[in-house]
């Protein structure tokens, strides 16, 4: 059996000296593949840079992290036209950004560049799921990609159902009841988020690679069963 890691941001861990010691726990536990999310030029650069085995990653300008600039769109156009992403992200909405209309038209840009490079979406979102939906409905009904670390209510769940997009289940987890429905529809993956999302039942400055294997049996508890064989 080997586990995905459909959601973290490598070079943070890079940063906090961690990340060699941390892949290689992750391995030991059975974890071989990592979506690595970059969110501003200087991460940009430090992907391009990497070359680490089982490693694919996104680039995005995040809609509330302190180092993302809309002045970062250049080099993100560019690393579509370079080929070197799986994904646009994380992008999103997020409310405690007051700048509603700065985030939104930061959103369609990217959307439309998703689009046009046809490259699945990482989505983050806070508190905004609703306004995206919609958002999304109305212009991008087609889009592909993941609503990452997702925690929605059922009706919530049941609204995005109705596009293509994947649910990704992080250690903070939605009701069991919604992490059930999503189990059942399919097109779902799990991820650490690593540094963040630190599982509840842990005490740690930050979360880590290895720590997938309890969202995946947080999961199988509540499932009852083995999913992954
Ligand atoms: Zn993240």
């Amino acid at each position: 059996m080997k586990l995905f890691d459909n959601h973290c941001h490598l070079e943070e861990l890079f940063r906090k000296g961690v990340l060699e010691k941390e892949l290689a726990e992750a391995r030991a536990a059975g974890i071989n593949g990592w979506f690595s999310s970059a969110l501003c030029s200087d991460e940009y650069a430090w992907h391009l840079k990497q070359n680490i085995e089982g490693m694919i990653w996104c680039a995005g300008i995040h809609p509330n992290y302190e180092k993302s600039s809309e002045e970062d769109f250049g080099f993100l156009v560019n690393l579509c036209e370079a080929g070197v992403l799986s994904g646009i992200g994380e992008i999103g909405l997020d409310s405690r950004n007051p700048d509603d209309d700065g985030q939104k038209s930061i959103l369609l840009k990217q959307l439309e560049l998703a689009r046009d490079f046809e490259l699945p979406v990482i989505f983050h979102v806070v508190k905004r799921y609703y306004d995206l939906y919609k958002l999304l409905k109305d212009n991008f009904p087609k889009i592909r990609g993941w609503l990452h670390g997702f925690n929605g209510s059922l009706a919530i769940m049941e609204a995005f159902s109705n596009l293509e997009l994947g649910f990704s289940l992080n250690a903070r987890l939605p009701e069991p009841e919604v992490v059930k429905r999503i189990i059942s529809r399919g097109n779902w993956q799990i991820e650490t988020d690593a540094p963040y999302a630190l599982p509840k039942n842990l005490k740690a400055d930050h979360n880590s690679l290895k720590n997938l294997v309890f969202v995946k049996s947080e999961i199988e508890n509540i499932t009852g069963g083995n999913l992954w064989k």
